[in-house]
């Protein structure tokens, strides 16, 4: 494991072959951000931070001196500054142990690593639909916040099953998350009317037709607030919910949604991965590209890491159901995640980052030779986690591992994995991990 951080300079010297702006957005991913009331100040009329689905922070809401989690924008564009960046976005990960500060100065929005100004900084815009809300007070943006300025993104059950009984991930905090929020004083929302556990259908259809009038058609020029793709999570559901079976709740929002929009933008489903029968209803219903998250490639580590996953579905069928569905979606269709660091979580993980970073390897050249294109997202160690409170993942694990990551994509040809958008530097419009901005080089 790492011992003392290296500063930024000392990565972009190891790694030539990688862009700088992977390096930076890997380093702010892994250690978080702070930022001054003047750069809180500035950030009062954007896209806010959402908590759509996990926290995305490194510390509690009631250690935020400043009311950061109420103030802060959901992503962040960095570019320009010391090594003239492309514009990359990243998820913003409140901390306080992070020597990434967001500061004003001149007038500029700027990020420092210490004392040295890296970037400049931009803020996301607050789309117009985020000022509308419901009859029942429920605003449009928390029933369907817009991710990085391109996803729409819709959390349908926002708790997870496995929790309670012991078997939840050990890295998630979706339902502590949850918990969090109905218990922070909002001043924004006082009545916690958003904080609901299971979405309404026709409001996301609403929201998601808003959306596609407002952000699809007239605003397609605009590098800004386009509605790319319709992702639908929801945490795992052990036999029903609202007496449903998770197949047919996840059908309700997939039909009230092409209903309202067609089938031009691709919905993205997040979801276990089901029996073949239901694999074939999601697709002829609207479902484009059908994401069930592996979460880590290890045989051991899936048992200890995701017990509840390892017991209701077990790791051999959720490799045989993922790759079986590339026959149903097609290639790059089917995009599992791995949460990229959590390898080396201790006491049980790997301490070497070339034996954890070559045991994810062998699970991407897997499916990707059958034609899964999985993503890994960049482990933000939340404090309402079992994990909470592990040290940072080293630096040099995320950029082996979005290095290979390119390689072996390359060395099977395949497409961008539907729904992320796309892969290149200047081009990859996913804040959750650098692979989407990997290139060969810096040119
Ligand atoms: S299945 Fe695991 S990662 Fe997904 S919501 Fe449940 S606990 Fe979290």
């Amino acid at each position: 494991m790492e011992e003392k951080r290296q500063p930024l300079e000392v990565y972009v010297e190891r790694y030539p072959d990688i862009p700088i702006e992977v390096i930076l957005k890997e380093d702010l991913l892994r250690l978080g951000v702070r930022f001054t009331e003047a750069a809180l100040a500035a950030a009062k009329d954007c896209r806010p931070k959402s908590y759509y689905l996990f926290s995305f922070d490194r510390i509690r809401h009631d250690e935020m001196e400043k009311d950061e989690s109420s103030r802060v924008p959901d992503d962040i564009d960095f570019l320009g500054g010391l090594y003239n960046l492309r514009q990359t976005n990243f998820r913003v990960e409140i901390a306080r142990d992070t020597p990434y500060l967001i500061d004003v100065e001149d007038g500029e929005i700027v990020l420092f690593e210490n004392e040295t100004p890296v970037a400049q900084i931009l803020y996301p815009p607050k789309p117009d639909y985020y000022r509308m809300t419901f009859e029942d007070g429920t605003s449009y943006g928390q029933i369907v916040p817009l991710l990085f300025g391109r996803h729409a993104f819709i959390t349908i059950y926002r708790f997870c099953q496995f929790w309670g009984a012991g078997e939840e991930c050990k890295f998630c905090d979706i339902s502590a998350n949850l918990r969090d929020l109905r218990k922070k004083k909002d001043r924004m929302n006082p009545d916690h009317v958003l904080y609901r556990a299971v979405k309404n259908a026709d409001q996301v259809a609403t929201v998601i037709e808003t959306m596609h009038k407002n952000m699809f058609v007239e605003e397609k020029e605009s590098l800004w607030n386009r509605m790319v793709s319709i992702l639908i999570t929801s945490g795992s559901i052990k036999k029903t919910i609202e007496g449903m079976k998770p197949i047919d709740f996840y059908l309700r929002y997939v039909r009230a949604i092409r209903e309202r929009v067609g089938n031009r933008i691709p919905i993205i489903l997040i979801v276990e991965p089901g029996e073949e029968e239901d694999m074939k209803r999601l697709h002829e219903a609207g479902v484009t590209s059908y994401n069930p998250n592996f979460e880590v490639w290890d045989r051991r580590l899936f048992q200890i890491l995701c017990p509840g996953k390892e017991k209701y579905i077990g790791r051999d069928e959720w490799i045989r159901r993922t790759v079986k569905a590339v026959e149903i979606f097609g290639t790059g269709n089917v995009s599992p995640n791995f949460v990229a660091g959590v390898e080396m979580a201790q006491p049980w993980g790997f301490q070497d980052v070339d034996q954890a970073v070559g045991s994810t390897v062998e699970g991407l050249d897997y499916m990707m030779s059958k034609g899964v294109v999985p993503h890994p997202d960049s482990w933000c160690i939340e404090p309402g986690s079992a994990l909470g409170g592990h040290p940072p993942i080293p630096l040099d694990y995320y950029l082996k591992l979005d290095r290979a990551w390119y390689h072996t994509w390359i060395k099977y040809d395949l497409p961008p994995n539907t729904g992320w958008g796309p892969i290149g530097n200047g081009r990859g419009c996913y804040g959750n991990s650098g692979y989407v901005n990997m290139r060969e080089g810096r040119i």
